[in-house]
């Protein structure tokens, strides 16, 4: 097994996840099969209780994971499927050693920080490197853990330990250490400084780890110059600082690295296999397209487009099968509410011309009721105007909740999630959610869906196959009762889960697109093997374009 360690300086938001990935496709194209650990130094167990504010989105795995976005770079560059375990937190770690103890597994002795917590990180990250992850079940070869955070926090220290140790454990020969640096431009000549990661590169030296290899981001290409002055100052080979400016798409990103010889420091042959050759097209592809598709996103955290950050590659590999140039127009959700035209008429003017120019309209998930009324004012506005939709989870909620109370004429309708006893409860509390606790307790994770009917558009998009597995994380649910009004009315739950029960995916009748899913397909959606959902909206919007 061969390890790879990619740390991070300065500051945060650098790519440390991009180029971690990056680095596994190039491992990935010499043959090697990979894996990846992703480190988070917080105190959560995991962030499924986190607000997207902070951390982006909740990316969800197959067994239910509710993890860090890093997992979801990981899945979609290496195209593997990774387990809950696979995202390290300091939660986990604590209450793993805790529980230890108070079995009495350190009998006798005081437990510590270290050795106690460092032995277990690294335990940790032995055993999931050797979990199968590419679907063949074979043991990966190689496995890059990403530590979170900066070099120098607190929180970050038990890990920067237990890797400073790991090294003897593994073998200095089994193991990489990559740091991932910024390299700031000043002045009127652009003069590359190099300080800053200087600096850096001191302080992980200083707690016993040298990186072998340096990876600077900055706006253009760095100079020799810089290069080689990194070099001389951080003790690395000149050969292994690398330069990841800005590119046009970050399929680019592997392939810059490759070009500046990252896969010789590696020591292994990217021609293995034809997969770089791959990376190559699709970069170049997506700088090419010209022809322009307009999706609308209406959400609540349009500010941050992290927090939808799986949704926005789905539409951009759905966008590249359909060879169009993507643009998504931001909407926030709440400015489409009339109550906002007192606020600023402006913002709500856009709001809605935004809507009306959009060759499709997307609502994603989401929890609370702020924005909800706009959600559902966007879901009544592609239902009428036959604008592709797709509704995603809780956008497959507010249709509903829309259908009943415009086409149904059932006044009031509403999810019980917005409203306590609202007078007719369209979307419901599914019963087997704990009402006390709030981590890990939704119904999360891969679950079947099984098709109700021989024939419908987004069917022929999944292809054979009686059911589809796709990944979930909610609380609520159509409400079964009223489903049978709901069809006889043209919405027709075309997919539903093993009991027959509950709803999964809606199709409505004479429309070219309005899909609505229970289960969030952003999380299984890769580089050229688009998800159907998102697949069929851009083929109905590009069509809807011309
Ligand atoms: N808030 C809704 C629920 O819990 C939708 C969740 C989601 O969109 N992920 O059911």
């Amino acid at each position: 097994m061969k390890y790879v360690v990619v740390s991070g300086g300065v500051l945060s938001g650098l790519g440390k996840g991009v180029t971690a990935s990056s680095i596994g496709v190039l491992l990935k194209s010499s043959g090697l099969k990979i894996t990846s650990v992703k480190i988070d130094p917080y105190l959560n167990s995991d962030a499924g209780t986190m607000s997207p504010f902070e951390h982006g989105e909740v990316f969800v795995l197959d067994d239910g994971g509710e993890v860090d976005l890093d997992l979801g770079n990981y899945e979609r560059f290496l195209d593997i499927n990774l387990g809950k375990n696979n995202n390290l937190t300091t939660g986990k770690i604590y209450s793993k050693v805790i529980e230890s103890e108070r079995r009495g597994d350190y009998l006798g002795k005081t437990v510590q920080v270290i050795p106690h917590i460092t032995d277990a990180i690294q335990d940790w990250i032995e055993d999931v490197a050797h979990v199968p992850a590419d679907g063949s079940g074979d043991v990966p070869d190689a496995c890059i853990i990403e530590l979170g955070g900066t070099v120098g926090d607190i929180e970050s220290a038990p890990y920067i330990e237990a890797l400073r140790q790991f090294q003897f454990r593994v073998g200095r020969e089994n193991i990489s250490f990559v740091h991932v640096s910024l390299v700031p431009v000043m002045g009127p000549v652009g003069e590359q400084k190099t300080k800053p990661t200087q600096h850096s590169v001191k302080e992980l030296r200083g707690l016993g780890i040298t990186p072998d290899i340096l990876v600077c981001r900055s706006t253009s290409p760095m100079t020799e110059e810089t290069k080689e002055k990194l070099a001389a100052f951080c003790h690395v080979s000149p050969d292994a600082v690398m330069s990841t400016h800005d590119v046009p798409n970050i399929y680019h990103v592997p392939l810059m690295l490759e070009s500046q010889g990252l896969c010789k420091i590696l020591n292994v042959n990217c021609n293995n296999t034809n997969l770089l050759s791959e990376w190559k097209k699709m970069a170049l592809n997506l700088d090419t397209l010209t022809e322009e598709v307009n999706i609308a996103m209406v959400g609540k955290y349009t500010d941050l487009s992290d927090a939808y950050l799986s949704v926005i590659k789905s539409l951009q590999h759905a966008a590249m099968a359909v060879n169009r140039k993507l643009n998504i127009d931001w909407i926030e959700a709440s400015h489409l509410e009339d109550s906002w035209k007192s606020q600023s008429s402006d913002e709500f003017d856009t709001a809605w011309d935004l809507l009306r120019n959009a060759n499709g309209v997307l609502v994603p998930g989401g929890f609370g009721d702020r924005g909800i009324e706009g959600k559902i004012l966007a879901a009544e506005y592609a239902r009428t105007s036959k604008t592709p939709y797709l509704g995603i989870c809780l956008g497959l909620q507010v249709a509903t909740i829309e259908f009943c109370r415009n086409v149904l004429n059932l006044t009031g309708a509403n999810s019980t999630e917005f409203e306590d006893n609202p007078p007719y409860p369209a979307v419901i509390f599914m019963p087997e959610i704990s009402k006390t606790h709030l981590g890990g307790t939704m119904r999360l994770g891969s679950r079947p869906t099984l098709w109700q009917v021989d024939e419908c558009k987004i069917k022929s998009l999944y292809g054979d196959g009686e059911s589809v597995d796709e990944r979930h994380r909610h609380r609520y649910e159509v409400n079964p009762d009223i489903i049978k009004d709901i069809e006889a009315a043209g919405l027709v739950f075309v997919g539903k889960d093993e009991t027959g029960q509950r709803c999964e995916i809606f199709e409505l009748k004479d429309h070219p697109w309005f899909i609505g899913v229970q289960f969030h397909p952003e999380f299984k959606s890769r580089p050229g093997k688009p998800s159907p959902p998102f697949l069929g909206l851009l083929q109905a919007s590009s069509e809807n374009a011309s």
